[in-house]
This record gives structure tokens, sequence and C-alpha cells, in this order.
């Protein structure tokens, strides 16, 4: 066994396999692989293993199609071909029109990854699947190269061409212990000896918890126990002439795929159960949990009502495995929270056909530092401190339960809210407040008309419309506020805090006291990494402020970066403060009656910071506006905030002061032309290809990404950020969907929303440069409706800028 090697991943199922192919694919050749047991002795020997190309995000789809690639060429491979039944075509079954709906939005997201899924209606499910029946069907969609593969065989075929590459791999060898030393390189014990090592990954399936007490982290992940059954032969399938396709049931949950000539039927019972939350047996490895089929009988009832053919033939075998859970679904794949040099590929449950993709993002992260894709929808990072996996079980559950039911836009499930809260949590749901999450913090999203008030999830607008439509009015001719908890605030000190942030960020930042900037962060690859307010504090206090979900990614970000000689401390604010937004014209009356000071446009003008009580309450008030209204941001310690609250609500009852929520400050930042962080600002586009030529400064001697930054600004843009103002009236375009000329796809949008002020139905996109003039005209697939579509100004509100500097 090697003392010293580059990279140790530890696990050896299809994560650990996958990862480890892959590291040698991008040029690391020296790394090893380390597994208690055998390889896929945990989850993966008895996995379905079904392997799907559909995805809820373009990252998923693409991830899913290298799965499909890789497992083919390794299936075609005659020194060692694997068994893949690619391409017998797979359903996932609709009874609803909303269901249908969100297909043809999967389907149009799809297209832009060159993925071909077809809408189909009940009849032609039917005709593709013999043995279904169309009762309570009203259709489907057609994911032309579902398959699957043999997960024992995959992996060993993944191990042998890493091992073929330089790889290593070390069986029956568990990591007991791992110490990372003053240079972030780490320590690997084993009970074999000693691996020396730059970079460990964990990819320890259902023991990440044990791996990752090791170094100290709790990861949100956990186990439910997962049932399928194997039935007898099945005459119509042997006469049939070609394989089954795929079957996903999101009426009566589960899943169906040929097996030999009998059919796999796997289930997702409401009456399911987690697993090894109070610890896992040592020697649970190659093993199973008992099989319990009278707790899936309803679905099993829904299974057979649906395939009348299962009713007349013997199960001989049912397989009962545990398998992994993350609070959203999606897997945790990058950085471990807080470390250098530690990864992880963990929380798959789809893993035997995702891992292929995971494997490949995960190795490009560790040897360039970022993946070919935006990776935020898999980032470790997404979650923060709410992230336990109390959090996690509860989430598990609910989304086992509703496996094949996926979230409509807007959408927050009800299992384990409550999170994280701000004394006003409770005055706003009083209020009438509807809750939208925000990495975990319950924000406000609307308010109410009524106690009983609901809308029906759909991927068109809602019920909420016009509630929004009357928020933003409010604030457009008066003044509102709203709660922004969560803002990610870090103060950032030493004596080279303001040197660092320059080299940090590639926008000029102010020093003036007093003063606010908007500023960009790139990678080292020149690309679009991170949004920051940069607020010059009266006594040299900086804060760095972003979006709420980039907490720890900005933190890890920022403290990565810090060099051996430099004089930088980071430290985060985000639970103490939050934020009450106060727009709208009269903005400036309710705080000059409820807070001393000159709070003029002369005295306070745009982009300024400054210390203030807001009635009793201390406060930190910036004039910065997303919304394009006169607005003030009002940071209050929360110990504060109930006081700084009642404070403005006095002040504003003269002014007819409203409360809104953030769908209303969705709809009026797309108006202002204001970009959202992980929709519009993505590591897969420069800033100049983002619109934000105005925020990069060349002129600086040097700054992250500036390099790669010059060297992309010469080849040209690939793709060009565009403001589209849509035609239809009853759905806003979807992040995801394809803007197409013709039946070419030319782009894709990354948000979109109705604007109230401006009367438009508005989306950013990125397309094609050549296609980015004003004035013109694209279409854009949304729900399967061909909508023109045409190229605007960005921010076709207000464009000179006088509301906000009024
Ligand atoms: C019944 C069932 C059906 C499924 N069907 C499908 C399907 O159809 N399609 C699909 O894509 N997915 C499916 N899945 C999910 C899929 O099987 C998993 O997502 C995948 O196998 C997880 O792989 P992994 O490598 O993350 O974990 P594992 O396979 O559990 O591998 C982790 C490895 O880490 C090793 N390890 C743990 N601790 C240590 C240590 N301290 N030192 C060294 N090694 C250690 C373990 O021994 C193990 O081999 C199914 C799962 C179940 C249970």
């Amino acid at each position: 066994m090697k003392s010293r090697t580059k990279a140790v991943v530890i696990g050896g199922g299809i994560a650990g396999c996958s990862t480890l192919y892959h590291l040698t694919q991008e040029g690391w050749t020296d790394v090893v692989l380390v597994e208690r047991d055998e390889l896929t002795s945990g989850t993966t020997w008895h996995s379905a293993a079904q392997v799907t190309n559909f995805g809820m995000n373009q990252t998923m789809v693409g991830l899913k199609t290298h799965s499909i690639n890789l497992y083919q060429e390794l299936a075609n491979d005659p020194d060692y071909p694997i068994n893949y039944h690619h391409a017998d075509g797979g359903i996932r079954l609709a009874n609803t029109q909303a269901q249908m709906e969100g297909y043809h939005h999967f389907a149009s997201m799809a297209r832009g990854m060159d993925v071909h899924f077809e809408v189909i209606d009940a009849e032609e499910c039917a005709r593709r699947h013999p043995l279904i029946s169309t009762k309570n069907l009203v259709g489907g969609l057609w994911d032309p190269l579902d398959g699957d593969i043999d997960p024992a065989q995959l992996c060993q075929a993944l191990a042998r061409r890493a091992r073929k590459a330089g790889a290593e791999v070390y069986r029956h060898t568990a990591v007991t212990g791992l110490k990372q030393h003053a240079d972030d390189t780490w320590t690997v014990e084993t009970t074999k000896g000693n691996i020396d090592c730059d970079v460990v990954v964990n990819a320890c399936g259902y023991r990440v918890n044990e791996v990752g007490a090791m170094m100290g982290v709790d990861h949100p992940v956990m186990s439910m126990e997962h049932q399928y059954m194997l039935t007898d032969t099945i005459p119509a399938i042997e006469e049939a002439g070609h394989r089954m396709p795929l079957l996903r049931c999101p009426i009566s949950d589960y899943y169906c795929r040929q097996e030999k000539n009998g059919l796999l039927v796997g289930f997702y019972e409401q009456d399911c159960r987690t697993w090894g939350m109070d610890g896992i047996d040592p020697n649970f490895a190659n093993a199973l949990c008992p099989d319990d089929l009278d707790r899936v009988i309803d679905v099993l009832e829904g299974a057979f009502a649906r395939m009348p053919a299962l009713e007349e033939v013997g199960i001989h075998t049912v397989v009962n495995g545990p398998i992994t859970y993350t609070i959203d679904g999606a897997p945790l794949v990058g950085p471990i929270p807080g470390k250098r040099n530690a990864f992880c590929i963990i929380g798959l449950r789809a893993g035997l056909g995702e891992g292929g993709g995971h494997g490949w993002l995960l190795a490009q992260q560790i040897v360039h530092g970022e993946a070919c894709y935006d990776t935020w929808v898999l980032d470790p990072r997404r979650f923060t401190e709410h992230g336990n996996v109390e959090l996690c079980a509860l989430k598990a559950v609910e989304d086992y339960q509703n496996e094949f039911r996926f979230h409509f836009p807007n959408e927050h499930r009800p299992a384990g809210r409550y999170a994280r809260t701000t004394p006003l949590t409770p005055v706003l749901e009083a209020e009438g407040a509807e809750f939208t999450v925000v990495n975990g913090w319950e924000r406000v999203e609307y308010f109410k008309p009524a106690p009983d008030f609901h809308v029906t999830h759909s991927f068109r607008f809602d019920e909420a419309h016009d509630i929004v439509a009357a928020e933003v009015a409010a604030v457009q001719d008066g003044v509102g506020l709203t709660e922004v908890n969560g803002f990610n605030r870090m103060e950032v000190s030493g004596r080279d805090a303001r040197s660092f942030l320059d080299r940090m960020s590639c926008s000029k930042i102010k020093s003036t006291p007093g003063r606010v900037s908007l500023a960009y962060l790139l990678n080292h690859h020149g690309m679009v990494k991170g949004e920051v307010t940069v607020a010059n504090l009266p006594g040299g206090r900086i804060w760095v402020g972003s979006a709420a979900a980039a907490e720890w990614h900005d933190r890890d970000w920022l403290n990565n970066h810090i060099r051996a000689d430099e004089d930088v401390q980071v430290s985060t604010l985000t639970n103490d403060h939050t934020i009450l937004l106060l727009a709208g014209p009269k903005a400036r009356d309710v705080l000059s009656a409820c807070s001393r000071g000159d709070w003029s446009a002369a005295g306070f003008p745009w982009l300024s910071v400054r210390e203030a009580f807001i009635g009793i309450a201390p406060g930190v008030v910036m004039s910065v506006s997303f919304s394009g209204e006169l607005a003030y941001e009002i940071h209050v310690p929360n110990a504060h905030l109930y006081a700084a609250y009642r404070a403005l609500r006095a002040a504003g009852s003269a002014h007819d002061l409203r409360l809104f929520g953030v769908r209303a400050v969705e709809s009026m930042r797309l108006e202002k032309g204001y970009l959202h962080w992980k929709s519009d600002l993505l590591t897969e586009f420069d800033p100049f290809e983002t619109g934000l030529d105005r925020f990069v400064d060349l002129g600086k001697q040097e700054f992250v990404g500036k390099e790669a930054l010059l060297a992309r600004q010469q080849a040209g843009p690939v793709r060009t950020l565009v403001s589209l103002a849509l035609d239809g009236r009853d759905a806003a375009a979807h992040g995801g969907a394809s803007v197409m000329v013709s039946d070419r796809v030319v782009g894709t949008v990354t948000s979109g929303e109705w604007g109230h002020r401006t009367g438009l139905n508005l989306a950013y996109a990125f397309v094609e440069p050549d296609l980015a003039a004003e004035g013109t005209t694209l279409h854009v697939d949304v729900l399967g409706d061909m909508v023109a579509a045409e190229v605007i100004t960005p921010g076709p509100y207000d464009p000179s800028y006088s509301r906000v500097r009024a």
C-alpha cells in the first residue's frame, strides 16, 4: 500500500469508483481508493440500477447524459464488456394536466442539453408499454434513453480502467481516522496503515457520517429503507418481441423495469422507514434489511391496477436495502463546508444512473477548481447550520413519500419548516404571511388575503398573481415594508482587509467611509463566482453582504483565499442581524418620521450607509435598491428587530405603508435589470457574457481570475445574457426553458417573471451572441408552446434610475 498519494477516495461503491476513474481522466493518476470490504458491498450491489436521462435542471440532465455515454462505452468495451440495457425507453406517468405541463417544461429544459424527451398521451403510453392500462392516466414523459445496468460490473469496469491509468484500489481496508495538517494535507488512517495525501474524498454511502465524524463534520444525509420485488416470467413479456420500457408512477409511487422475462417493481410507500439513525452495525456489509411487503400493499395495489399482468405472476425475490437521502433530494457533490482539500460525493439516491456524471463533475472540481457546469444544485454548502440529520430525516420521509411528484414553482412542502426564524416570523405570520424557504429561513413570499387562502401549484401564473400585483403597486405608488432574513453578512477585518477584497473582486470597490459598492467575484477561470455588496461603515468596519444561500459558499471562498502573509479575518453576522426593507417613493417620509438625521437625497444619496436609530432600535441603514424604487435596507440586530418594525409600522401608518413579500421583489428586480445569484449569475459564464462589463475594472493590477478573463475577452463571448419580453400572458418562462429559432435551440432562460409595473412578461436568457441585439425576435418553449419573445433593453423600468435616486 502506498504511504503517500495525491488523493484518497474512501468507499468503493459507484460514487467512489466513478470518482477514482474520473480523477485519472482529469490527469490525476497517483490516486487510491480504500474500501472497508469488497467493492460495491454497501448499497450499490443490490441496486435496481435504472439509468435515466431525466433531471429537474440542466446540470442534472447533463451529468446523466455523461453517465449514459460512459456506460455505453464501457458496455461496448471488447476487453471487459458489461451488461447495460441501453435505451429501452421509459415513461413517467401523469394523471393531471398540471403534471403534463411540468413534463413540457422539463422537455423544453432538456432540449437545451441536446436531450429529447417527448410528452405523450395515455394511448401512446399504452402503445409503447403493452402491459399498462390507460385508466386514470392523462399521459406521460417519454425518455428514449432510459435503461438499466449491472451495478457490480459497472464498478469493476470503472475500477479496472482507473487501475490501468495508474490508480490503486485497496479492498478490505477500512478508514479509521482522518488528520489534517497545518499545510492542509491529510493523513488517512486505515486498518492497514496510514496514507498521506493532498485531498480526501468521502464516498461512504450510508456510512457517510462515520467518516464525516473523523473530520468533525455532520453531513445532512441519512438513509431510508427501500424495497423492490422481482417477479417470475410474464408470458406477455416473453411474447412482446421487445424489452418493456421503464415506468415511474407519481400516482401510486412505484417504478418498474424488465428483469429477465419478468418485472422488477420498486416501492415508495407512505408507511416508510428511516434506517441507521442511531448507528449502523459494523458488520452490515453485503447485507439487506428484513423485507416487509405488508407495508407496501397500497403501492402494490396501484401497480396491479396499472399492470393487471402482475396479479397473475409469482414473486420470487424481495430486496430491501438502505438508500441515502438529503434535505432536498439531490446529492452533496463538491467541497466539504468549512474544510480545505476535502470533498464528498454522498447522499446519492439514484447513484447508479447518476454516479458516472457525479464522479465526472467532482473530479473536475478537485483537479480544476470548477466543473464544466455550474454545480450549485449539488454543492454541499447549499445547506448551512440548519442542515442537521434531524431535519434531513423529516425531509427524507416527505421526499420518499413524494418520490416521483416533482416540485412546482414556488412549492415548499411542509416537513421541517421553521428551521430558521427571526423574532418577526410569528408577527408576520399573524399578518397573513405565506412563507417561502431560503437557506432554511422562513421568508415572506406574499401576504394572504384570508387565512384559508391557498394556491394551486402550477407552472402557470397562480391565484397569488393578483395579490403580488397589488403588493408591487403599493410599493410603486407609496411605500412597502418587508423582512429579508438570512441575508448573508460578513465583517471582513484586519490590516489587509481592503487589499484582500480588492484582489478577490474584478470590480472597483469604494473605500470612502459611508459608501456602498456592488462588486463581483470571479473564479480562477474568469467566470462569475459571486456577487457582494461591500459597505464601508463608520470606524473602518467593512461589511460584505450576499445572497442568503451563499452563506457558506462565500465564507469558504473568501477564507480559502487569504494568503499566509495577509492579516484578514472573516466573521459572520448573518444570524445576529436581519434586514427590514423599506421601499417606495414615500420610504424617505417614513424613515424620517422614525429616525433622526438628514435622510434627504443630498444628505444620504443612493449607495450610502450609516448607523442610525429606528425609533429606539440601533441599526445600519443602506440606501440600496433591488426593486428600482427609492429604498432603504435597514440592518437591525435581532434583539431590536421587533422594536424597529414597530417604529416603522407606526411611522408608516400616516403613509398607508403596506407589507409585501419576495414574489413582488422578484417581479421588480427583473423589471429593473438586476440579476439573481445562481439563477442568472453562473460559473458557466464570464462577466462580459453576463452583461456586467461596467463592474469589471481591467485596470486593476491584480484580481482572482484576471488572466483567464483577459483570454476569454480575446476569444469573444460564447453566450450573451439578454432580457426578453414574451408574448404569453398566462405563464412565465421558467429557468431552463429553451430559446429557439425555428427548431434550433439558441439559448436557455435563467429566470422569468411577470413585470407588474411594466406589464411585460420578462425573462433573462443566455443566447448565441449574434442573436443578442435589441429588437431580435426569438421564441421560447414555454410549457410546449413556442412563444414569441423580443430582445429588449435590460431593466425596462425607469432606465434613468430617477426613482432610486429621488
Ligand atoms: C433497493 C434499492 C434500489 C435502488 N435502485 C436504484 C436505481 O434503480 N437506480 C439508481 O440510480 N439508483 C438506485 N438505488 C440507489 C443506488 O443504489 C445508490 O444511490 C448507490 O448505490 C449509492 O452508491 P454509493 O457509492 O454512494 O454508496 P455505497 O454503494 O453504499 O458505497 C459506499 C462504500 O463505502 C464503503 N465504506 C464505508 N465506510 C468506509 C470506511 N470507513 N472505510 C472504507 N470504506 C468505507 C462501504 O463499504 C461501501 O462499499 C437503489 C437503492 C436501493 C437500496
